[in-house]
């Protein structure tokens, strides 16, 4: 689940949030709603291709008939 940072654009406050899908963004100090994202944790945390990586999983677990090594993937 990412947690991204924001800044308020009404009062400059920066803060985190964990961020779901019916997450309502708003400011903590004024509850403004014009945010503004600043960077993803998770993003910084690991490469782009770390994540495609991570996603594709270790060889042999997508389950082809064939085993391990023998699909388009791994
Ligand atoms: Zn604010």
């Amino acid at each position: 689940m990412p947690i991204y940072e924001y800044g308020c654009l009404d009062c400059g406050r920066e803060f985190e949030k964990l961020v779901r899908s019916d997450t309502v963004l708003e400011c903590p100090e004024c509850r403004s709603r014009q945010l503004e994202r600043r960077l993803s944790v998770f993003a910084t945390a690991t490469s782009s291709s770390d994540a495609a990586a991570a996603a594709a999983g270790p060889c042999g677990s997508c389950g082809h008939p064939g085993g391990p090594g023998s699909c388009a993937l791994h």
